[in-house]
């Protein structure tokens, strides 16, 4: 079983992790709302997912840190396009 000094040891290695689509994106901005990793590109239209790498053409992905996960899965529920996918540590889609 995992101690809390094991839990704290391995803090740098996120469990989950976030795709933002940027293509798919219409610039509602109510993911901003929920989770300040979204910010607001306004003179795109488009959300900006901070700190993440863009893995194909306009797919950015991150890891969530563990005190971000509520609020990644909210933002990722509030996009009415599905724009942001979560995904748990095994790869599975959490959402949508
Ligand atoms: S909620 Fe969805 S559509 Fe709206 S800005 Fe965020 S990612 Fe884009």
């Amino acid at each position: 079983m995992a101690t809390a000094t094991d839990l704290r040891g391995s803090a740098q290695h996120y469990r989950m992790k976030v795709e933002f689509d940027e293509d798919v994106c219409i610039g509602m901005f109510q993911c901003v709302a929920e989770w300040d990793a979204f910010e607001k590109d306004k003179s795109a239209g488009k959300a900006i997912l901070a700190d993440s790498e863009e893995v194909e053409d306009g797919v950015f992905v991150r890891e969530v840190p563990d005190d971000a996960e509520l609020d990644a899965k909210f933002a990722a529920r509030s996009c009415p396009v599905d724009a942001i996918a979560i995904y748990d540590d095994d790869g599975e889609q959490l959402i949508p």
